[in-house]
């Protein structure tokens, strides 16, 4: 199958064979002939499937074909989506796509300076084709009064699970109070717990429903893992990070904003080229972050796991689990940040103690055991790998042994939070 047979407009289509796409993904396959049937559609699928433009292309072709939908003066496609990064990096497909084409596209979300603010509100007066919006910026912007969402006809709520687990849902109810019912409405999802399946009753109509079933880590990906108590982690992180000095690209994933700011602290205190992100940074900290990062300024990315769902970042040497994350989704989307499009990357989890059932678990449900590496031995025992009770309770680990690299430099303490709520953006 290739993208022909879709009978795109042909300013799209020379748009996607500028941008060397060829060959529809599985998703895209599914999704496009429904999306231009103006079916609603519920798809269960992760980043990296090809999933935006799954709803984008047919989008962009209807509103260019059809006059009726193409109006300047209001807005035809709302894209709900949980951050500001997937708004911005939506935004940038569609600029690559409407590339020939006179649509116009709006990312909305939070956190910039007060003339972002301005440059929204003008713009939302004014009206746009499709607006890509986290729920709470919009909402306010809804609220003084400008917005008019009457003529939209396409909804998409992108990354739905995860606008639920930071609390959207209550915005989202009330964004969509203010559109026509006659409409088309797209949910993608990464997971499809229940509170998402009667998300969808609520909002959508006789839906389609594709399952791009739970991808495992591709096939390049050596995954490996070392059990370490807390306090050997970053001792051990840095010893990782000493021999992969060759490795250009490598993002390491914490759980915790207050880790991934220790951890940024201890690796630049050490002279590596590290640089966090995590929603305490101001927008544009984040956006130059990734960017220095993208363009290979720093060397290591420290991040909070809102960035392993969404953010298009390509050919990462190493990812690193400072901790095991919350589910196997996550760990999955984690780790498909190495070894994209069939090249080899290298993916380590650190495994305390108290992640030693979560990490079983993962396992399960990725369907393979991860090999577990020997901690060096300076660094004393790790925790075994079982959920047997831990000969010393678990409490308190063996202190390294002697002060070479890192254990000497043990300064802070660290505490279990104890807090395993699921939303990936803790304190
Ligand atoms: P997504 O799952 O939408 O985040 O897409 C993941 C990445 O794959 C993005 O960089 C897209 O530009 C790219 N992509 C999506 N579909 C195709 C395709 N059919 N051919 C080539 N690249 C694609």
């Amino acid at each position: 199958m290739t993208f022909q047979d879709f009978n795109f407009t042909e300013r799209l289509e020379e748009a996607l064979s500028f941008m060397n796409y060829k060959e529809p993904t599985p998703i895209q396959q599914q999704a496009i002939p429904l999306v231009l049937d103006n079916k609603d559609l519920i798809a269960c699928a992760q980043t990296g499937t090809g999933k935006t433009a799954a709803f984008l292309l047919p989008i962009l072709h209807k509103i260019a074909t059809e006059s009726s939908l193409h109006h300047t003066s209001s807005v035809n496609t709302l894209v709900l989506v949980p951050t500001r990064e997937l708004a911005l990096q939506i935004d940038q497909q569609v600029e690559g796509f409407a590339y020939f084409l006179s649509i116009s596209s709006l990312p909305v979300y939070g956190g910039g300076d007060s003339g972002s603010w301005d440059q929204q509100k003008k713009a939302l007066t004014k009206g746009a084709d499709l607006i890509i919006a986290t729920p709470g910026r919009l909402l306010s912007h809804i609220s003084l009064g400008y917005v008019n969402l009457k003529a939209v006809r396409h909804l998409i709520l992108d990354e739905a699970d995860r606008m639920l687990d930071m609390g959207f849902h209550e915005d989202i109810m009330q964004i969509v109070k203010q559109l026509p019912a006659q409409r088309q409405t797209l949910m993608f999802s990464a997971t499809m717990p229940d509170k998402i399946r009667s998300l969808a009753k609520t909002l959508l109509n006789k839906p389609e429903q594709i399952n791009i079933a739970l991808s495992k880590p591709a096939e390049g990906v050596i995954q490996t893992a070392y059990l370490a108590y807390e306090p050997q982690k970053i001792p051990l992180l840095v010893q990782i990070l000493d021999e992969k000095k060759d490795f250009q690209s490598i993002i390491i994933f914490s759980s915790t904003k207050k880790m991934v700011k220790i951890i940024e602290m201890e690796l630049r205190r050490r002279r590596f080229r590290a640089q966090m992100v995590s929603s305490d940074l101001e927008q544009a900290e984040r956006e130059q972050a990734v960017q220095d990062f993208r363009s290979r300024k720093t060397q290591i990315l420290v991040a909070t796991d809102v960035l392993s769902r969404g953010i298009d970042i390509k050919d990462i040497d190493l990812v690193i689990n400072f901790d095991v994350p919350g589910d196997a989704e996550d760990y999955v989307h984690r780790v498909g940040r190495t070894a994209r499009a069939a090249t080899t990357g290298v993916a380590i989890t650190l495994i305390s103690e108290r992640d030693v059932p979560r990490f079983m678990q993962i396992e399960e449900l990725i369907g393979q055991t991860v090999p577990k590496s020997p901690l060096p031995e300076w660094l004393g025992e790790g925790p075994r790998y079982s959920t047997a009770r831990q000969s010393n309770g678990g409490a308190r680990p063996p202190a390294p042994r002697s002060g070479n690299g890192g254990g000497g430099d043990r300064k802070k303490p660290f505490r279990h939070d104890g807090d395993k709520r699921r939303f990936s953006e803790r304190k």
